[in-house]
């Protein structure tokens, strides 16, 4: 059984290796993002008090956020594994996540961190473009969209997002590593981390990680 989390700073490619584990590895990839829309969108009594904290404007707080990863993982979807991604993002909420998962049978047994230097996040993301219809990522430098400025999935025009841009970019690294830096920690002290080197061709990483992936299963 693979429970696995993905850890790493914004840019450095948990999405695309994501991506390719859900399919080879038949794990669902859960990001705390798309659990919340999804929960939102549901109507669930849950899924309606989220709803009502975020239109306030309010922080969704650890102990919902928490009951909400409970509900998504207790899915049978998720028996044989699962690739958690975005949570936890503090100590208080690795520590509760630890006990609710002893309870529901669902461990992280797992810790894949992948780890990039500052300079390089930085370039990479305000060379971000995504599209706005099929969420496809591309760059202008290093994956260019067949014709320029389009996405090659679906014809549509792409755009920069607004917070990819060099200052807000800083912010949310900075947040990163003050939440993330004691986290890798605590999964280290379990014995569950591994590192990998985020500066590596997407290939080259995808090399390893399935070579830790076959050692795991
Ligand atoms: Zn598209």
């Amino acid at each position: 059984m693979l429970n696995i989390i993905l850890m790493g700073p914004p840019g450095a490619g948990k999405g695309t290796h994501a991506a390719w584990i859900e399919r080879d590895y038949k794990l669902p990839h859960i990001s705390t993002g798309d659990m919340f829309r999804e929960a939102m969108a549901s109507g669930s009594p849950l899924g309606n008090k989220i709803k009502e904290i975020v239109n306030r404007g309010d922080l969704v707080n650890d102990e919902l956020t928490c009951a909400l990863v409970k509900e998504r993982l207790s899915k049978p979807d998720c028996a044989k594994g699962y690739l958690l991604d975005g949570f936890p993002r503090t100590i208080p909420q690795a520590e509760a996540w630890d006990k609710i998962a002893k309870e529901i049978g669902r461990e992280v047994n797992l810790v894949v961190n992948i780890s990039c230097p500052d300079d390089i996040l930085v370039t990479r993301i305000t060379t971000r473009r995504v599209c706005p219809k099929c969420g496809a990522s591309y760059n202008v430098l290093t994956l260019k969209p067949k014709k320029e400025g389009i996405c090659d999935t679906c014809g549509t025009p792409l755009i920069q997002r607004k917070d990819d841009n060099e200052a807000s970019f800083k912010v949310r690294l900075a947040n990163y590593y003050s939440s993330t830096a004691p986290l890798l920690d605590f999964y280290k002290k379990k014995g569950l981390l591994v590192d990998f080197d985020g500066t590596l061709a997407v290939d080259a990483l995808k090399v390893q990680l399935k070579k830790l992936l076959a050692s795991k299963r």
